[in-house]
């Protein structure tokens, strides 16, 4: 078991986020393998979040919110206002762009939440794409402990947005022993509040790797909220580059100017007040393989 802190970046429009995943040492936890916690924010007084239009390929993104709402919009046609305890699942399977904005009017006051991308495994990471709002989501109860099964399987409970590969991700509160599937490895962080998991005490802005083999642990959360998220490895090396999850260098390279030259592969998404995001350049320096 060991903590992991939190890197801080800014995205979009200056939103500043806890990147907790990928870290240098632990690129992904089974398919899961970015993960950015980012409020409570005040956006009564500001433009909110506002992410422009970017690609994705070879990954889901997981929206999970807090507290606020987002509006997604996406190449499919998708229009979708998110709030609080709705799933957000977009599918890239080859390439899709979205973005992700505050409400224009009757925005809430305070944004929290928390977005993370699953890595598709090669069987679906060029197939279609796809986009996917689920409000109603199953609870598990284990004693004094709720889990809300956001994503995967958890105790013989599915939840209902797709997935490609054996996973979970659980929004769990209260007080009890979780049990785990020991095929898995999994990780930890707090959403709000504090807690204690496995013993360790844990604080909003770190990541707590449990490893693999594990059939169950200890959580003491109390009213607070921790995120449990766990998975087969894809035991597939990944390459991320930007938004792209991939597999080589001239995949990443060819990502990069099918978005720039707007090819038909990542769409268009209609309707948001603004620019889309140009690629960074490519550093080639950056594009080492890693697993
Ligand atoms: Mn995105």
């Amino acid at each position: 078991m060991s903590l992991l802190e939190a890197r801080h970046y800014l995205v979009g429009d200056g939103t500043e986020v806890r990147r907790l995943l990928p870290q240098r040492t632990l690129r992904s936890v089974g398919p899961w393998c970015f993960v950015d916690h980012y409020g409570p924010d005040d956006v009564a007084h500001s433009e909110g979040m506002q992410v422009p239009p970017h690609p994705h390929c070879g990954l889901q993104t997981v929206s999970w919110l807090l507290a606020g709402e987002i509006v997604h919009r996406d190449s499919l046609g998708s229009l979708q206002r998110v709030g609080p305890g709705e799933l957000s699942l977009m599918t890239s399977g080859g390439g899709i762009s979205h973005s992700e904005e505050s409400p224009r009017s009757d925005r809430p006051p305070v944004l929290a939440g928390v977005q993370l991308w699953v890595a598709l495994p090669e069987a679906a990471r060029h197939g279609p794409a796809s986009y996917e709002h689920h409000v109603d989501l199953p609870v598990v109860a284990h004693g004094e402990l709720r889990a809300t099964v956001v994503l995967g399987e958890h105790a013989g409970t599915t939840g209902p947005g797709s997935a490609f590969s054996p996973l979970v991700g659980l929004d769990v509160t209260g007080e009890g022993v979780l049990p785990l599937d020991p095929a898995f490895e999994h990780a930890a962080f707090v959403l709000d509040g504090s807690a204690v998991v496995g013993g360790q005490p844990l604080e909003v802005g770190a990541l707590l790797e449990l490893g693999r083999g594990r059939e169950e642990v200890e959580v003491g959360a109390g009213g607070s909220r921790v995120m449990v998220i766990g998975g087969e490895p894809l035991g597939e090396q990944l390459l991320m580059w930007w938004n792209f999850v991939c597999r080589t260098a001239d995949e990443v390279v060819r990502a990069r100017e099918e978005w720039e030259a707007r090819s038909p592969r990542f769409g268009e998404v209609v309707g948001y007040p603004g620019e889309r995001l140009a690629a960074p350049p490519l550093a080639d320096g950056r594009l080492m393989p890693r697993s």
